[in-house]
């Protein structure tokens, strides 16, 4: 290979794993679908607002550290922006953009009257104590003040985040504001104004999606055998649920490990070893296989509610599935999505399947807004109303068009909020 080769390769592979450009290549894809004007593409692309912040923090050694973050606002077309706030090393702003224009096709799928955001803040949460990682979450919110708020930007809860990072928010919010202001953020601790079944709300959107998809494809609960890629909130209340629903979970694994049992998992036994020693690895009721092998093991569904990147060019011929249910975000790289199209493999894309963990973010708003708050049951009926008219709609648009689900997915995202942006008009 000459020189120039070998740096056009290594391009197209730095592309294949940029999550802006992933969702750049689907959006595209959905636009020239819908032959969308170029000038409203160029708008609906472009994320809206972006904001870097340094974050000056005082260690618990008596050092300052600065740290940095980020909260980008893709579009509010449709709505105050919503979107979750992660806390990890590797955060950039590519991811961030990409996540956040993500929220915005997921909340118009759902049809929440919400637009797209996403933040992070580079830094690892296991090497820094909780005081450190308060101090971090309050100067982080004093430094995106002026764009948050329950009418702007609605942060939520995603990988390393949880709902004591939604209290601290929502409090150095409402100091700022004097008033307590709930509705700043959603994923709260029941007792501040959270919504009940807002955990477990993306798992229990993954069980459904995948139920929904399962049922298109003729295969019943008892005969079906799924592998989870991920133990935490989505992964793990998935897995849990799958399980109680009758679905044969054979694998599930966490960054230490995979645990595997070809006769299927006692599920809540592995959850409640995860609940209590914090890992896998140790879980002696199962078979231990490396992290690598996971996602080529023989099943009918792999769902993938880790991180993103894990289906890609180089392992995508592996797989053995035939529904991928993506729980994380971004997990399918574009150039992987193409082969699996082309091999039949059904793919319940990221902006459905995991859409229920803002649609429970949208009713604990509501909630907050109101004052009054529902029971469990309510809460559960309209996510499943919710999920399944979602689905289906979908569903219908793929075979109306011709398309994968992804595709389809897109198109009616990109659509309405292109319906909308054309009814607002260009303001000048
Ligand atoms: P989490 O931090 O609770 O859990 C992540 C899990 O993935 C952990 O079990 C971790 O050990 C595991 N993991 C990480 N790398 C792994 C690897 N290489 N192999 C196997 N396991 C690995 O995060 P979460 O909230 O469950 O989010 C997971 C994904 O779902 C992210 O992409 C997130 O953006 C997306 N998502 C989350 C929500 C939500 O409500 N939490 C909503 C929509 C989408």
């Amino acid at each position: 290979m000459s020189d120039g080769a070998v740096v056009a390769s290594a391009s197209v592979q730095k592309d294949e794993f940029n999550p802006f450009k992933a969702m750049a290549r689907r959006f595209d894809g959905a636009a020239n679908h819908l032959e969308l004007d170029p000038g409203i593409r160029e708008v609906l692309r472009t994320p809206d607002r972006e904001l870097t912040v340094a974050i000056p923090v005082l260690m618990d050694d008596g050092s300052l550290s600065v740290f940095r973050g980020y909260r980008v606002q893709h579009n509010f077309l449709r709505g105050p922006c919503k979107g979750g706030i992660r806390f990890a090393p590797d955060v950039h702003l590519d991811e961030v953009r990409a996540l956040a224009a993500w929220m915005t096709w997921k909340c118009s799928i759902v049809g929440i009257p919400f637009g797209g955001a996403k933040g992070g803040v580079v830094c690892d949460p296991r090497k820094l104590s909780l005081g450190e990682l308060e101090r971090i979450t309050r100067r982080y919110t004093a430094s995106i003040m002026d764009i948050l708020g329950p009418d702007r930007d609605v942060p939520a809860p995603d990988v390393n985040t949880n709902e004591q990072t939604m209290a601290w928010i929502m409090d150095t919010y409402s100091m700022h504001v004097r008033r307590t202001a709930t509705a700043v953020v959603t994923g709260k601790p029941l007792i501040l104004g959270g919504s009940k079944g807002r955990l477990e709300a993306t798992g229990r959107g993954v069980m459904i999606s995948t139920r929904e998809a399962l049922k298109t494809m003729g295969l019943r609960p008892e005969e079906t055998r799924v592998v989870v890629q991920g133990s935490g909130n989505v992964g793990g209340v998935g897995a849990e649920l799958l399980h109680r629903e009758g679905y044969k979970v054979l694998s599930i694994s966490d960054m230490y490990g995979t645990v595997y049992n070809d006769k299927g998992l006692d599920v809540p036994a592995v959850m409640a070893w995860l609940r209590e020693q914090k890992r896998l690895d140790g879980f002696s009721e199962a078979e231990h296989l490396p992290n690598s092998e996971q996602l080529t093991l023989e099943c009918d569904v792999l769902v993938p509610a880790a991180t993103e990147n894990q289906i890609t060019s180089k392992n995508v011929d592996t797989i053995r599935a035939r529904l991928i249910v993506e729980g994380a975000n971004g997990p399918t790289t574009a150039a992987a999505d193409e082969k699996l199209e082309e091999r039949g493999v059904v793919v319940v894309p990221d902006i459905l399947a995991n859409a229920g963990g803002v649609t429970v973010s949208y009713f604990e708003w509501v909630q907050d807004r109101m004052g009054y708050f529902w029971t469990e049951d309510i809460v559960n009926a309209r996510l499943e109303q919710t999920m399944v008219n979602s689905f289906n709609e979908v569903h219908t648009t793929a075979k109306q068009n011709n398309v994968s689900l992804r595709k389809a997915a897109y198109i009616l995202a990109l659509d309405r909020v292109a319906t909308v942006y054309r009814l607002r008009g260009i303001f000048a």
